[in-house]
């Protein structure tokens, strides 16, 4: 009796909520990223305490929520490195499906 070849599957990986690309980063963005962080090549957040370290993403400094406008004005950039970064956002989207810092005091249930 023949016995059935074992099959490789990849490993399950679950779908991301909304991809990068749905949230308006397109290759335009990487382009743009890429040539700001070119000329930013520093962490604005670690020069302003002194540290150079390199710049990895390009960041939103007023949340764009998904207005162009905001999104592509180069004003409202800031070169970070990946750990300014996640620090910023974190505090901005509450981090991990918490509420944003800036509305606890109206939440009413995490205040002190
Ligand atoms: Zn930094």
């Amino acid at each position: 009796m023949p016995i059935k070849p074992k099959t490789h599957r990849p490993p399950y990986k679950a779908p991301p909520r909304q991809s990068a690309r749905e949230r308006g980063y397109t290759t335009e963005w990487d382009k743009a990223s890429r040539r700001f962080r070119r000329d930013n090549p520093f962490c604005a957040q670690c020069l302003k305490d002194g540290r150079l370290t390199a710049s990895q993403v390009v960041d939103h400094i007023k949340p764009h929520k998904g207005d162009e406008r905001l999104f592509w004005l180069e004003a409202n950039w800031a070169a970070l490195c990946k750990p300014c970064h996640d620090r910023k956002t974190s505090a901005e989207d509450g981090g991990f499906g918490n509420r944003a810092h800036q509305n606890a005091s109206k939440a009413g249930c995490e205040g002190k």
